[in-house]
């Protein structure tokens, strides 16, 4: 596996900038051959699949987990997003709102189950990249209804705690239905923040407040950033 540009949003076999299309075409992963439908593909036709596309980062992202020093989730997240080899944008990003929020509710002792992470991550990874434009459901906004899930151990069968999770969903997007082309961080960053807010509030577990607010290093990175817009500029 040869990734020369890893950390850019662009193609990861060549570097060209990708195509986000209306509708699907066949394409077969550049990295693993599985055969699939594709939206985002690149001029050159390299298309890599979810698993490729996170294949580096992913690995690595419980580690990580484990390891992280802040007690405030919006600073978790910010640990989160340094993971090594983490492209601009894509679905490697989806867990990250669940986890910071876990992991701080888990230094505060809530209950939780004991592979919290993996399963956070496992069901984060069943949303596509480009699913907010594509399907109206950003990754990162749906990460705080399966925070909310594990917090309150949602099942489809129980009726308060999937309400709960439903609303955490409809929260989550909401915060990145906000009119800009897609940010993964600027999504998971307001998700964070609102998220804390819905924890307290609906299940009464108070997490650390942030003492300064988080100011984004990566405008250069993201050639669709918005600018002044962004909460986060
Ligand atoms: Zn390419
Ligand atoms: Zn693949």
């Amino acid at each position: 596996m040869n990734k020369q540009n890893p950390v850019a949003q662009h193609c990861m076999v060549c570097g060209e900038s990708l195509a986000y299309h209306e509708s699907a075409v066949e394409a077969s992963c550049h990295y693993c051959a599985q055969p699939g439908q594709a939206l985002i593909l690149c001029p050159q036709g390299h298309f890599v699949c979810d698993h490729c596309h996170g294949a580096g980062s992913l690995e690595l992202l419980p580690r990580l987990a484990e390891r992280v020093k802040s007690e405030a989730a919006e600073e978790i997240l910010e640990e989160l997003l340094q993971l090594p080899e983490l492209p601009m944008h894509g679905p490697e990003h989806h867990a990250m709102a669940a986890l910071a929020l876990l992991l701080a509710a888990s230094k505060q002792g809530a209950v939780l189950p004991e592979n919290f992470v993996a399963e956070a991550i496992r069901r984060a990874m069943q949303v596509p990249g480009g699913f907010c434009g594509y399907a109206g459901a950003c990754g990162a906004g749906i990460s705080l209804g399966i925070a909310v899930s594990l917090l309150a151990g949602a099942t489809p069968l129980k009726g308060a705690e999937r309400g709960l999770a439903n609303r955490a969903s409809a929260l989550g997007l909401t915060c990145a239905g906000d009119g800009e082309a897609r940010c993964c961080r600027r999504a998971l960053r307001k998700v964070v923040r609102e998220g804390r807010a819905f924890l307290a509030v609906q299940l009464g577990i108070e997490l650390p407040a942030l003492a300064t607010e988080t100011r984004c290093r990566e405008m250069a990175r993201n050639r669709e950033c918005p600018g002044k817009s962004c909460p986060f500029f």
